[in-house]
């Protein structure tokens, strides 16, 4: 059955290392532009509809780390050095924990537009150039692709197990919920509900291991 073959196909991409792909499947965009809302829950709450609750530079779901309520919103620019972009849309992210506290304050330029110097600095993952010197495996672990690219894997700690764990767990899930919308709109013979019947307990299984259950 073709159907099962693609799900068992797209399985067994999770735990290949040859093949790369984007670290997001959308890029992200900011629905406002020189806006400024002087609160930082108002900020958050766009954000996380403009970045699909996932983590600006790890691409992380919050759903499956620690949710909404543990996310943090980070200043690409950071506040302690550029005070009056505090609050400006434009520099804020929706990002995890990890990769927030990993960021930190650093920063390369002397101006808030001075990004990058020598190869050093972050890039707003807004821009398609993020993408350019990041990617991931199919098995959910991230890579540098540049030397830049190799420097913000290091300063963000994206080599952090937890990465692949959570894109692992993200992926699964969603085969997961094809595999119960297709045992309840499609016409299965016996056998093709049987073999998606195991593959959903594996999935699960899987998953419930992932999360040390
Ligand atoms: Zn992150």
């Amino acid at each position: 059955m073709t159907m099962t073959n693609d799900i068992t196909d797209e399985i067994k991409l999770l735990s290949k290392t040859d093949k790369v792909i984007c670290i997001k499947k959308n890029v992200p965009v900011r629905s406002f532009h020189g806006k400024v809302w002087r609160t930082m829950k108002t900020n958050k709450k766009y954000l996380a509809r403009d970045f699909e609750h996932r983590c600006c530079y790890c691409d992380d779901l919050d759903e499956y780390n620690g949710k909404y309520e543990s996310y943090a919103v980070d200043h690409f620019a950071p506040k302690s050095k550029f005070k009056d972009l505090e609050f400006d849309y434009d520099n804020l992210l929706y990002c995890c924990r990890m990769c927030n506290s990993s960021k930190s304050d650093k920063w390369v330029g002397v101006t808030a537009k001075e990004n990058i110097v020598d190869n050093k600095g972050f890039i707003d993952p807004c821009m398609p150039e993020y993408y350019a010197n990041l990617a991931r495996k199919t098995n959910g672990e991230i890579i540098f692709l540049t030397e830049l690219g190799k420097y913000m894997y290091y300063e963000l700690k994206l080599y952090a197990k937890q990465h692949q764990t959570n894109y692992q767990i993200n992926r699964l899930s969603e085969i997961k919920r094809r595999i119960d919308t297709l045992l309840k709109h499609s016409k299965l013979s016996l056998n093709e509900i049987k073999k998606l019947k195991r593959i959903r307990n594996e999935i699960c299984d899987k998953i419930l291991g992932y999360l040390g259950l």
